[in-house]
């Protein structure tokens, strides 16, 4: 495979991501990328070595990720049905957000089953844009 793909990996939490060497938008990607992973705030580097198998992705998907927006299979897991097997047999376990001008704003929910719900706005009413698994990183 080396010389078809450009390796991208966290030494921390063993992301690993290959992206084709033949992608046109491999300009997105740099060097030294911020981590995908959830609560890792270590980083993706290019490398020509990589351990474990790598997740195929597209230079758009890759990028569009590490802007936070979520991987393929993590904005997948945002259809309804995923999330209603949240809301419908398990615990919340905990929920991120903050205050801002008088009002509550709440980033994500995280459940005992191990998903993470990350929430933004629209125009149409709270949105959830991605759904993430327990990152498995010391922090
Ligand atoms: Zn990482």
């Amino acid at each position: 495979m080396t010389g078809l793909f450009r390796y991208y990996r966290c030494r921390k939490c063993s992301a690993a991501y290959a992206v084709s060497s033949a992608d046109k938008d491999l300009h997105l990607l740099y060097r030294k990328l911020p981590c995908t992973t959830t609560g890792c705030k270590w980083f993706l580097t290019k490398t020509s070595v990589i351990e474990k198998k790598p997740k195929v992705i597209t230079a758009v998907a890759l990028f569009s990720a590490l802007g936070g927006a979520g991987l393929p299979e993590e904005k997948a897991a945002a259809a309804l049905k995923q999330i209603k097997t949240c809301f419908v047999g398990a615990k919340v376990k905990s929920v991120s957000g903050d205050s801002h001008a008088g009002r509550t704003i709440l980033r994500s929910i995280s459940f005992d089953n191990g998903l993470t719900m990350h929430l933004a706005t629209s125009t149409k009413g709270a949105t959830i844009f991605k759904v993430t698994e327990d990152a498995h990183v010391s922090r």
